[in-house]
C-alpha cells in the first residue's frame, strides 16, 4: 500500500495520501478531533509519549490527529521525509526563519517575495541584527554572486507575487548548497502538483495552505516540508513552544479541499492562459504577465521546472489606478479580494492585495505599477470570465470618453 502510494500520480495522492491511519470507526473521511488534551490510564505510557519516546498525543498545541493527517498528505505530495504545519502561511515562513537565524547571520533573498515575507526581511529580522541582501528577482548571476559571499539562508519564491517572475530553483539551490546555506522555497503559487523544489535541490519547502491547497478561501494554514528530518524537528519545536498551531477544523477543511487539487489547478491554469491571451489583444492593457506565455522572459525556465504554469497572472492597464477603479467594480464573476487560489476568480491591485504592507515608493522600487491587477483565476467557464472582462473594459472606455 505504502509503496503503491509513493508511486501514485499527484491527483491520486491528493485524494488518498496520508489519510489511512486516521480513518477510525471505518470512516471514509478524516474525522475532526477538537480535543485539546488526551487521557492516559497508564502513567508510564503517558510519560513515554510526553517525552517523545512513544507516538501519541498529549496537548493540542503540540500535535493533533486531524492536523497530522494534513501533514502526512503534504509530506507525500512533496515527496519529503517530514512535514510540520502552522496556523497560517506566514507562521510557516516566520517560524522557519526564526528557528535558524541568530544575530549576525545573513540572508540572501529576492526583491519580489510575498508582501508579508518582505516585511519580515525589512522590519523584523534587521531588529534581530540579521543582515538581509535583496537580489533582483530573476537575476540569477546576482543571486549566485551574493550567495557565494556566504549566508545562512537562501530564501526564494517562484513564481512570485504579483508579476509571476520565475527563478531557476535547480541552479539557485546548487549555488546555495555550495555556500553551505539552507535553501528555502515558498511553493505556494505552484503547489506540489506543478513544482517540487526538494527534488530540485531545495532544503525546505513552505506553503500557505490557505491558497491553492485548501482552494476554497475558508481556512488558514501553512506547512513546511523537508528531506532533513532534523530541520523539521527543530521547526516543529519552535512552533510548539511559540504556539502558531494549525486548528483541527482548518486542517479538515484543507484536507477536504485538497482532494480536488488536480482538477482545480488544471482548470485554473487553462483559464489563466485563455485570459492572458485575450488580455494581450485588449487595447487598454499595457502588459500581461503569465509564465505560460511564450514571450514571458523566463518561460523556458518555467517550462523546465514546472508541470503546469498555475492559475496566477497579472496585467497592467493604461491610465493606472483610475482605470483600475473603473474596471474592477464592473466585473460580475470575480471577487475584489486579497486572497488567491480559490475556486472563484479574485482580482485586486497590488496596493490592496499582495503588497498592501509596502509604501508606493517600495512598490515602485519592486517594479510594481499602481495600475497592475493581479488575477487569481478560478474554475469558472473561461468564456464567461473573458466576456466579463470585455464588458468591463467597454464600460471603462465609455466612462473615459
Ligand atoms: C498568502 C501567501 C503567504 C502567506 O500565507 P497566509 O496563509 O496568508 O499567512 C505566503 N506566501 C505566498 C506566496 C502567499 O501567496
Amino acid at each position: 500500500m505504502e509503496n503503491k502510494m509513493k508511486k501514485a500520480n499527484m491527483g491520486t495522492k491528493a485524494v488518498w495520501a496520508g489519510e489511512k491511519d486516521y480513518l477510525v470507526h471505518g470512516a471514509t473521511q478524516v474525522p475532526v478531533i477538537p480535543s485539546v488534551a488526551y487521557n492516559y490510564d497508564d502513567m508510564e505510557e503517558w510519560y513515554e509519549v510526553a517525552v517523545g519516546r512513544k507516538k501519541g498525543h498529549i496537548y493540542g498545541r503540540n500535535t493533533n490527529p486531524t492536523v497530522q493527517a494534513f501533514e502526512d498528505k503534504l509530506k507525500e505530495l512533496e515527496e519529503a521525509a517530514a512535514a510540520t504545519s502552522f496556523s497560517t502561511g506566514m507562521a510557516a515562513i516566520s517560524n522557519t526563519l526564526y528557528t535558524f537565524l541568530r544575530p549576525g547571520d545573513r540572508v540572501v533573498t529576492i526583491k519580489d517575495t510575498y508582501g508579508g515575507t518582505n516585511k519580515i526581511f525589512t522590519e523584523f529580522l534587521p531588529q534581530m541584527d540579521v543582515e538581509i541582501t535583496f537580489c533582483e528577482t530573476g537575476n540569477h548571476e546576482d543571486v549566485e554572486k551574493e550567495v557565494a559571499k556566504g549566508c545562512k539562508i537562501l530564501y526564494l519564491e517562484t513564481p512570485t507575487n504579483p508579476t509571476v517572475k520565475i527563478t531557476d530553483i535547480k541552479r539557485m539551490a546548487a549555488a546555495g548548497q555550495k555556500a553551505g546555506a539552507i535553501v528555502i522555497v515558498d511553493n505556494t503559487f505552484a503547489t506540489p502538483l506543478n513544482q517540487q523544489p526538494l527534488k530540485l535541490g531545495a532544503d525546505i519547502v513552505l506553503h500557505s495552505a490557505t491558497k491553492f491547497l485548501g482552494g476554497h478561501a475558508d481556512a488558514l494554514g501553512g506547512v513546511a516540508c523537508s528531506n532533513n528530518e532534523e530541520y523539521i524537528e527543530k521547526i516543529y519545536h519552535y512552533r510548539e513552544i511559540n504556539g502558531a498551531t494549525m486548528d483541527p477544523w482548518a486542517a479538515y477543511l484543507i484536507l477536504r479541499g485538497m482532494k480536488t487539487l488536480e482538477l482545480r489547478v488544471r482548470r485554473q491554469e487553462e483559464n489563466a492562459l485563455k485570459l492572458a491571451n485575450y488580455l494581450k489583444s485588449e487595447e487598454m492593457v499595457e502588459s500581461v504577465f503569465y509564465p505560460g506565455l511564450e514571450e514571458h522572459p523566463n518561460h523556458d525556465i518555467a517550462k523546465k521546472q514546472m508541470v503546469g504554469f498555475g492559475g496566477m497572472m497579472s496585467f497592467s492597464v493604461k491610465g493606472g489606478i483610475d482605470t483600475v477603479k473603473e474596471l474592477l467594480p464592473n466585473l460580475t464573476f470575480a471577487h475584489r479580494a486579497a486572497n488567491l487560489g480559490a475556486v472563484e476568480t479574485t482580482v485586486g491591485p497590488a496596493r490592496t492585495t499582495s503588497h498592501v504592507e509596502c509604501t508606493p515608493e517600495e512598490r515602485k522600487a519592486m517594479g510594481i505599477p499602481e495600475g497592475l491587477i493581479r488575477v487569481s483565476c478560478g474554475i469558472e467557464n473561461a468564456e464567461d470570465i473573458i466576456n466579463d472582462f470585455k464588458e468591463a473594459f467597454t464600460h471603462v472606455k465609455e466612462a473615459v470618453r
